[in-house]
C-alpha cells in the first residue's frame, strides 16, 4: 500500500477502546496463546470494563502489561489516534495539538509524544548504510539568531549519515570534530561505501579508512561535483528546521534526539506512508 490510511480506514480498523485491546490482545498473545495458569487455549474473554482477560480458569491478562501503554490511565483507543496523528503528518504533532484533540491535560499530552517517539525511534532501528551515503552536520536552536555555520554557539550540533534512496540516521553530537563524527561512521555505514560531503577537514581521512569519497566544496559555491552533493541530507534538514520553526517553537538539546527519531521514521519509511502507521501498532 503506497497511500497514507485515511482517517476513516483508521476508524474502521479502531472505533472503540475495546477495539484497541482486543488488537494489542490478539498482537501479544495470538489465538493458539495457552493459558499459564491451566495451560487451556483459546478459553480467554474479555472482561468488561477493565483494560484485561480473563481464562475460563479465572486467571486474568492485561494486554497493557510490558507496552507503551503500561502506566497510564489514557484510553488505548486516544494513545492509537495519537499514533494515528503522528504517522499522518509530515511536520510532527506538538504537546498542545494532542492536548486539543484528545481532550487530555497537556502533561499527559507531552508525555504520550514522547513515549511515541521513543516507541517510533526503537522500531526504526538503525540498519547499517551502505551504497551511496551523504553526511553532513547542521546546527539547530539556540538563541543565536542569525549566527550560522561551524561551532556557532549555543546551538546543538547533530550529525547525520543519509543512504540515497534508502534510510537516513542521526546523532547528537558535542561537536563536529573528525573524532566525534569518525566512530559514527564506521560504526553505521558498511565499508567500500561511497561517501559524499562537502569539505569539513572531519572528513578528509574517509579514503584512508575504507571508503571512496568525495567532497563539494560550498566554500567556492559548488554544490554538486559529478556524483558528489549532500543534497538529500540537506532537504531532510531543511524540512525539519521548518518543522521545529513552526509546530514546536523550542526543542530542548534534551529532546532534540527524539524529535529527530520521529522524523527519521517518517523519513524512513517515506514511500510506505500506510507502513508508517501499521509499523508501529503491530510492534507494541
Ligand atoms: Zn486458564
Amino acid at each position: 500500500m503506497t497511500k497514507t490510511l485515511t482517517i476513516q480506514d483508521f476508524f474502521k480498523c479502531f472505533p472503540t477502546d475495546e477495539a484497541c485491546i482486543t488488537h494489542l490482545f490478539e498482537l501479544r498473545f495470538g489465538a493458539d496463546f495457552a493459558c499459564p495458569k491451566c495451560g487451556e487455549i483459546g478459553k480467554f474473554r474479555k472482561l468488561a470494563k477493565q483494560p484485561a482477560y480473563t481464562c475460563n480458569c479465572g486467571h486474568h491478562i492485561h494486554p497493557m502489561v510490558g507496552t507503551m501503554f503500561k502506566d497510564s490511565h489514557t484510553p488505548l483507543a486516544k494513545w492509537f489516534y495519537a499514533i494515528y496523528l503522528f504517522t499522518t503528518t509530515r511536520h510532527g504533532v506538538p504537546a498542545k495539538e494532542l492536548q486539543r484533540q484528545l481532550g487530555v491535560s497537556y502533561p499527559t499530552a507531552f508525555r504520550m509524544a514522547h513515549l511515541i517517539r521513543d516507541h517510533m525511534a526503537s522500531v526504526d532501528g538503525d540498519p547499517p548504510l551502505s551504497g551511496h551515503v551523504e553526511l553532513d552536520e547542521t546546527y539547530v536552536g539556540g538563541r543565536s539568531h542569525g549566527i550560522t555555520g561551524r561551532g556557532a554557539k549555543g546551538k546543538t550540533v547533530v550529525f547525520g549519515m543519509l543512504e540515497r534512496g534508502g534510510d537516513v540516521m542521526t546523532r547528537v553530537v558535542p561537536n563536529a570534530k573528525q573524532r566525534t563524527l569518525e566512530p559514527h561512521i564506521v560504526r553505521n555505514v558498511e565499508k567500500y561505501s561511497t561517501i559524499s560531503t562537502d569539505e569539513w577537514g572531519a572528513y578528509h581521512r574517509l579514503n584512508k579508512i575504507g571508503y571512496t569519497h568525495g567532497a563539494v566544496n560550498h566554500g567556492k559555491k559548488r554544490y554538486v561535483d559529478g556524483i558528489h552533493h549532500t543534497n538529500s541530507l540537506e532537504g531532510f534538514w531543511s524540512q525539519i528546521k521548518r518543522s521545529i520553526r513552526g509546530t514546536h517553537v523550542h526543542v530542548s538539546p534534551k529532546y532534540l534526539a527524539k524529535y529527530l527519531g520521529e522524523f527519521e521514521y517518517r523519513y524512513n519509511l517515506r514511500h510506505q506512508p500506510h507502513w508508517m502507521f501499521w509499523r508501529l501498532v503491530e510492534s507494541f
